[in-house]
C-alpha cells in the first residue's frame, strides 16, 4: 500500500531551525509566560498583518472565548452553522445562544441578509467566519454594525491568516481589521502554526490589556498589583512560539507551494466539481480545497474510491451546525445543509508532491466521467 495521503500535513522547519530558536530559552531556563520568543513573534505577526493590537494565546478556541468575553456577548448570537464546531461550542461555554443563520450558497460566507432578518433586542452579537480563508461581505456586516449600536462583531478568522482585503476607496488593508474583534488559529493544521496556538485581534488598547489580563489569570499586565477575577491561564509558551518562528520564516514559501497546489486543482479538475466563489475584494491564502459534488451519494462514492487507494479528503464542515441543538432558538438554514452534504476538501498541504496530485486528479476526472 502506499503511503497515506491526508486531507492535510503539517509544515515542519528544518529541525536545526527550530532548535536555534530554542537556544534562548534554555539559556535563560525563561519556558513561558510571555517570553522573549512569544514577543517576538507578536511584533512579527503585527507587522506583517498590519494590525496594531494582536494577542498570542494557547489556541484558537480560547481566542475565541477570551473575544467573546472581552467583547461582553450575551444572551443570543448570530452565527453561521457552516464552520467548525468550536465557533458555536464556544458561545455556549460563554453562556450565550447561538442562533444559526443561513450562508451564501456560492461563497458558503453567512449571508448578511438572513442575519438582519433575525437581528431583535435580545442578539448582542454577530459572528460570521472567513470560510476557508474566504472574506465575508466585511461591508454589509459594518453597515449592519453601524445600523444597531452596541451589537458586536467578532471575526472567526481561524482560515484568514494573512488575507487582504481592497476597502470600497481601493485601499488595501488586512481583513482582520475589520469588525471588533478577529480570531485566529495557529493549530499544526493551519497555513501558519505553532503546533497549537492563536491569536486575538481588536481595536483599542483597553480591550487589548483586558484580554492580557484574561490570559494571565487576571493579573494587571501593567503590574500594580491589581487582579481581575475573570482571569484565567491562555499563555503561549516559548516551545510553541519558537516553532511559530520559524515556521514563519518559510512563509513565504508555503503561501507559493500552496498556490500551486490550488492552481493545478482549479486548471486540471473536471468543470463538473463546482467550486468556492471567491470574493473579489479578498487575496488568497490558499488554505483549503474544496469541491461540490452532485449529491450525497456521488460524494460518499468518491470517498470509498479515493480511501480505497489510500487518499483522505476530509467531508470539512460536516454536519451542518443548525443540525446540532445548540441554542433553543428556531435555526433550520437549508442553504448550509445543502453543501455540506455535497462538499469535500482535497489534499492540499506544502509538501504535496506534483506526481500524487496529478493522481489524484486523474481518480476523480475518471470517475466524474463514468
Ligand atoms: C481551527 C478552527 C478553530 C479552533 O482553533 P484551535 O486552534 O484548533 O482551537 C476555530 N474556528 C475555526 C473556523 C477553525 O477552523
Amino acid at each position: 500500500m502506499p503511503d497515506p495521503i491526508y486531507v492535510t500535513r503539517s509544515f515542519l522547519p528544518r529541525k536545526e531551525a527550530y532548535l536555534k530558536y530554542l537556544e534562548r530559552p534554555w539559556a535563560s531556563a525563561m519556558l513561558t509566560n510571555h517570553g522573549e520568543l512569544c514577543q517576538e513573534l507578536e511584533s512579527r505577526l503585527k507587522k506583517l498583518l498590519n494590525v496594531n493590537h494582536l494577542v498570542l494565546v494557547s489556541n484558537g478556541s480560547l481566542a475565541l472565548h477570551l473575544a467573546y468575553k472581552a467583547l461582553g456577548l450575551k444572551g443570543d448570537v448570530l452565527t453561521t452553522p457552516f464552520t467548525f464546531a468550536a465557533t458555536s461550542s464556544v458561545l455556549r461555554w460563554e453562556n450565550c445562544n447561538p442562533i444559526f443563520c443561513d450562508i451564501d450558497r456560492k461563497t458558503f460566507c453567512l449571508s448578511p441578509q438572513k442575519v438582519e432578518e433575525k437581528i431583535t433586542k435580545a442578539v448582542s452579537g454577530i459572528v460570521p467566519v472567513h470560510v476557508f480563508g474566504n472574506a465575508c461581505d466585511v461591508e454589509k456586516f459594518e453597515e449592519i454594525r453601524l445600523n444597531h449600536p452596541g451589537l458586536k462583531i467578532i471575526y472567526d478568522a481561524a482560515h484568514a491568516f494573512g488575507v487582504e482585503y481592497t476597502k470600497e476607496n481601493g485601499k488595501v488593508g488586512s481583513l482582520l481589521e475589520h469588525g471588533d474583534a478577529s480570531i485566529l488559529s495557529f493549530h499544526a493544521t493551519k497555513v501558519f502554526h505553532c503546533i497549537e496556538g492563536g491569536a486575538v485581534i481588536v481595536k483599542d488598547k483597553d480591550t487589548e490589556n483586558k484580554i492580557r489580563e484574561f490570559i494571565n489569570f487576571g493579573y494587571d499586565p501593567m503590574g500594580g498589583g491589581k487582579l481581575n477575577p475573570l482571569g484565567t491561564n491562555c499563555k503561549l509558551s516559548e516551545f510553541h512560539a519558537a516553532m511559530g518562528l520559524a515556521v514563519l520564516d518559510n512563509i513565504d514559501l508555503i503561501l507559493e507551494k500552496r498556490r500551486k497546489i490550488v492552481e493545478n486543482y482549479r486548471r486540471q479538475l473536471s468543470n463538473e466539481l463546482e467550486f468556492q466563489v471567491h470574493n473579489k475584494k479578498s487575496s488568497e491564502n490558499y488554505a483549503y480545497f474544496p469541491v461540490i459534488l452532485k449529491d450525497e451519494i456521488q460524494l460518499k462514492n468518491l470517498v470509498i474510491l479515493l480511501n480505497s487507494k489510500c487518499i483522505f479528503p476530509r467531508r470539512y464542515f460536516y454536519p451542518s451546525l443548525d443540525t446540532i441543538s445548540y441554542s433553543t432558538g428556531e435555526s433550520y438554514c437549508p442553504n448550509s445543509r445543502e453543501i455540506s452534504k455535497r462538499i469535500l476538501c482535497l489534499p492540499l498541504f506544502p509538501d504535496l508532491n506534483e506526481n500524487t496530485q496529478s493522481g489524484i486528479i486523474k481518480l476523480i476526472n475518471d470517475f466524474l466521467k463514468k
